[in-house]
């Protein structure tokens, strides 16, 4: 009775962190750890898109106040 070894050089197998598939994690996977290349790009774009995110909120201090209606001062005068 012979065994059926597939081959010595054991394939490391990962999850494609994108689409969640079998990705082999070696050489021949220019990807990795990604399934493929549009997985990759995915994942790059949405981490690009991740680290562009800035919260752009008005800073009162740089806003021209001259919008805003003088300051109503007490008519003490006299
Ligand atoms: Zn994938």
């Amino acid at each position: 009775m012979a065994t059926n070894r597939p081959s010595p050089a054991r394939k490391l197998i990962v999850l494609c962190p994108t689409c969640g598939g079998d990705s082999v994690y070696g050489p021949e996977n220019p990807f990795r750890p990604f399934c493929s290349e549009r997985c990759k790009n995915i994942d790059l774009g949405a981490w690009a898109s991740e680290s562009y995110r800035v919260e752009v909120k008005p800073d009162p201090d740089q806003l021209p106040d001259e919008d805003l209606p003088p300051p109503v001062r007490p008519e003490g005068k006299g």
